[in-house]
């Protein structure tokens, strides 16, 4: 765990050199609107899932709005980020649920929970995986987890920080004691790596940062184009 941990911590001063040092607003955002967002961002690029936010927030004002509004309305203000059916069923269903238990629309409660214990209670949700609830852990309650999309799966994967086919399990291997004060950098500028550089299909370790701490056995030395370095934040990502 030591040595595993001493890794990660080199590996995110290597992203940083090269990503710099992530964006994060000095006062994290609710974790309600968070969940909300990151059910929002499954499977579509940022641009239209923040859209997406923001057409509910305009439409209705309030998330108790949003609770009492039909179904097809949602589905209709969200319609730019896809998946409309889903996600607006995902969204109805975890105000609904949230003021059945709570009897109130906000999540502030779990700010002094265990990360694991709110991984558990947000999870419990319909719709809402351990991806989601631990995006939630990290950039609203800024705690030190590390969530898993299919970009951070595969690098730490590749590297041989875990070794696991499924994601979720990827998830528990990878944040079993992750060090403190890194989670936020590293996942952030994994997704850039992901998105810029190991991509799924010929990664190019040739201009890779961390190429001299992956043990990846099939790494790929030929000349790959890859996006200029804004271009990345716009690409569409997989969830
Ligand atoms: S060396 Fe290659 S496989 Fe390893 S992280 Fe870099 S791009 Fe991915």
């Amino acid at each position: 765990m030591k040595d595993r941990n001493a890794l990660i911590k080199k590996i995110n001063k290597k992203l940083i050199e090269r990503f710099g040092i992530p964006y994060r607003a000095e006062i994290p955002p609710d974790p309600l609107d968070m969940i909300l967002a990151t059910i929002l961002s499954q499977n579509t690029n940022d641009k239209n899932s923040y859209k997406a936010f923001q057409n509910l927030k305009t439409e209705y004002e309030t998330w108790e709005k949003v609770r009492t509004a039909n179904v097809a309305s949602i589905e209709n203000a969200i319609r730019v980020a896809g998946l409309g059916k889903q996600k607006s069923n995902a969204i109805k269903n975890l105000l609904s649920e949230l003021f059945e238990k709570r009897g109130a629309l906000s999540l502030d409660f779990i700010r002094d929970e265990k990360s694991d214990d709110a991984l558990v209670y947000l999870s419990s949700f319909k719709g809402i995986g351990i991806k989601t609830a631990s995006c939630v852990l990290l950039f609203a309650l800024e705690k030190d987890v590390c969530p898993v999309d299919t970009h951070v799966h595969r690098i730490v994967n590749r590297i041989g920080i875990v070794s696991e086919k499924d994601r979720d399990k990827t998830y528990f291997s990878l944040n079993k004691k992750f060090p403190k004060g890194v989670a936020h950098p590293f996942h952030t500028n994994l997704i850039r790596l992901g998105r810029q550089i190991c991509k799924p299909k010929n990664p190019a370790c040739k201009v890779c940062p961390i190429e001299k701490l992956c043990n990846y056995e099939v790494k790929n030395f030929e000349d790959v184009n890859i996006p200029e370095r804004n271009d990345f934040m716009l690409l569409d990502h997989v969830n």
